[in-house]
């Protein structure tokens, strides 16, 4: 049975990979940083369909809480074949009103996050030589969204590492890909305000919000040996909004 490790997989787009992950037959890592309740549910529901699934606390931005979390996944199950680095968040501010703490945070996790995590499975997967790691980009990393410089630039900077991991794992029988969603349909998005919600539909010529299982059906294929020849690709998935 293959191992899963989905990064902030409490809620949102995380979840629903975790449990489509569970779905295909894998034993899920439903990783969180604070909410407790929320990956414990997850987990529950995986089990309740049959399969198999742990949630480990870690906040992916720290190192030492990294290091840790794949520790206890090596020691319970022995194996990592793929990783999900999809816990991320937004800071929208403009340039000139830009703190050096949404800075850092936006750094630390939806950039330096996805290193360590890498960094760690690869460690694994290097000894079994296969395994699959799928980046959570973002479409602002293909167009620009006023105030968000510092998010588009780490989700640019993670299609870049994309690539070059693709290459440089390659030889090793790891594939790395990753998926760039445009509005999905999540807490991210409920948290826009109504006149903002409407203005970037109307933008979207499939004409509404992705769903976030639209993305753990993208994220199970990338995942699967049905794209065993694909490395190093951003797949944007948002309804044609960069078109
Ligand atoms: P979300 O609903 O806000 O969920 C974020 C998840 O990340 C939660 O499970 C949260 O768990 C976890 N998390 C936050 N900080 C963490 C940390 N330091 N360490 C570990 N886990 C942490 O987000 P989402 O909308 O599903 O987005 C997921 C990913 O998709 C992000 O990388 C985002 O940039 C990308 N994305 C989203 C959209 C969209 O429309 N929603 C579009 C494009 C790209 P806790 O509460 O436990 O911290």
């Amino acid at each position: 049975m293959k191992v899963a490790v989905v990064t902030g997989a409490s809620r949102g787009i995380g979840r629903a990979c975790a449990l489509r992950l569970a779905e295909d037959g894998m034993t899920v890592v439903v990783n969180y940083s604070r909410s407790e309740a929320a990956a414990l549910e997850v987990v529950e529901q995986i089990k309740a369909k049959g399969g198999d699934a742990i949630a480990l606390r870690a906040d992916v931005s720290d190192p030492a809480a990294v290091k840790e979390m794949f520790k206890t996944v090596w020691k319970t199950y022995g194996q990592i074949d793929v990783l999900v680095n999809n816990a991320g968040i937004v800071r929208d501010e403009y340039l000139l009103m830009l703190t050096e703490d949404s800075l850092n945070t936006c750094l630390d996790l939806n950039l330096k996050g996805y290193f360590y995590c890498a960094q760690q499975a690869v460690l694994k997967m290097f000894r079994k030589k296969s395994g699959v790691i799928i980046n959570m980009s973002s479409v602002s990393s293909k167009m620009a969204l006023a105030g968000q410089s510092v998010y588009s630039a780490t989700k640019g900077a993670i299609n870049s590492m994309t690539q070059t991991m693709a290459k440089e794992l390659a030889p090793y029988g790891i594939r790395v890909n990753a998926v760039a969603p445009g509005f999905i349909e999540t807490e991210m998005i409920d948290a826009l305000p109504d006149d903002k919600r409407e203005e970037y539909l109307k933008n979207v010529p499939l004409g509404r919000f992705g769903k976030v299982e639209e993305v753990a059906a993208m994220v199970s294929m990338l995942a699967s040996d049905a794209t065993s020849y694909l490395t190093g690709q951003v797949i944007v998935l948002d309804g044609g909004l960069s078109l």
